[in-house]
């Protein structure tokens, strides 16, 4: 078993626990940051690598995975440990150490641990298709890394929320034609985003509504043809070469509601001050955690990484005093 020990814990590596590794970094205190998923980023590598974000602060617009790539330059000074494909699974308090366990049978001591774990370990909500599994990377994707595979190409996109309408639109700029399937009339997206993906009907999207996912099928994971029904049980075979089905994330926080956490509807619920959860030395940041008035914003977790950081640094240090000093006065802090 291998054995790590440093101050923080950090649980996930999605845009607000990789910030937590500068904000405690710029404190002294040295973290170590886990994630089930094999590459760091979160929900912006993981779900939306290439989609332009316009909210952070000082970038007019900015790729969600360069984002995640600016992140990591900036935590580079602080010799991050970043251990990838393990889900924390437990954790033990010994005094006043965690002691925690990983999947893949890491041990981790910490003085605190923040849970960065957006929506749980998580994995995209997949359709109820027989033998699916056997086309998935190969011509089914949950979620888009490289959008240029889809140049002229037929493609079915399914799922009635702000992803699947999102990418329908983004993708007809490049793709031969989409099929966009939803069983239901209505669409969840954003108004506009629906009324633009209406006028794409004139140009080269035919949406397939309300019809339900029935059959894939293709060989060797290649896809040839998908099969949907309508209410009535009238089946239509489509022609295709990918299918994108957008059913969101699976949102299961898995083995952090064992933790004895006070939980608000599956989230964890923090003190807004402190970013602390109802277990001592536990905090909860970014979209992990609830108080009232929170905003499920990159730049809402940024700030709560500074917020926890600052707190937990009692306990980290507890004979130190903590003296507030901005960067541009402290620089970057030594390791
Ligand atoms: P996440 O990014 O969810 O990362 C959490 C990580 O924790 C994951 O990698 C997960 O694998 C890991 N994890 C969970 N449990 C464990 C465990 N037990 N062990 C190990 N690892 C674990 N926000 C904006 O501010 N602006 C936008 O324009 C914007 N656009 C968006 C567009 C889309 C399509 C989506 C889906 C989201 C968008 N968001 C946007 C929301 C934004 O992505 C989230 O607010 C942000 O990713 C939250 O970051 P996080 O670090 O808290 O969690």
């Amino acid at each position: 078993m291998k054995k790590i020990n440093t101050d923080v814990l950090i649980i996930g590596s999605g845009p607000v626990g990789l910030f937590s590794v500068f904000e405690l970094g710029q404190l002294g205190i040295r973290s170590c940051v886990v994630d089930s998923l094999n590459e760091i980023g979160g929900q912006c590598s993981a779900l939306y690598p290439e989609k332009p974000i316009y909210d952070i602060p000082a970038y007019p617009v900015i790729k969600a995975q360069e984002l995640v790539e600016k992140l990591h330059k900036q935590i580079q000074p602080f010799k991050p440990s970043i251990i990838l494909n393990q889900r924390v699974e437990k954790i033990f308090e010994i005094k006043d150490i965690f002691r925690v366990l990983t999947s893949n049978e890491t041990e981790i001591f910490a003085k605190c641990i923040f849970i960065a774990a957006g929506s749980g370990a998580f994995g995209p909500n997949k359709p109820p298709i027989k033998d699916i599994e056997n086309y998935e990377q190969k011509s089914v994707f949950y979620n888009i890394k490289d959008k240029s595979l889809f140049k002229d190409k037929l493609i079915a996109i399914a799922g009635g929320g702000d992803s699947a309408v999102d990418w329908a639109i983004e993708l007809s700029k490049i793709a031969k034609k989409i099929y966009f399937i939803h069983r239901r009339s209505k669409l969840r997206a954003a108004p506009k985003n629906v009324e633009k993906l209406y006028d794409l009907c004139k140009q080269n999207l035919e949406l397939i509504i309300p019809y339900q996912l029935d059959n894939i099928r293709g060989k060797n994971g290649l896809i040839e043809t998908l099969t949907v029904k309508d209410l009535d049980n009238n089946k239509k075979e489509i022609k295709v070469d990918y299918f994108l089905p957008f059913f969101g994330l699976s949102n299961d926080l898995g083995p952090i509601k064992d933790w004895e956490i006070q939980l608000e509807k599956n989230i964890l619920k923090v003190d807004q001050a402190t970013c602390l959860t109802s277990r001592k030395r536990i905090y909860a940041i970014g979209d992990v955690c609830t108080y009232p008035g929170k905003l499920k914003l990159i730049l809402t977790g940024f700030s709560e990484a500074a917020t926890a950081s600052h707190d937990c640094f009692k306990m980290v240090r507890p004979d130190e005093a903590l003296h507030f000093e901005y960067s541009t006065t402290k620089g970057i802090n030594k390791v």
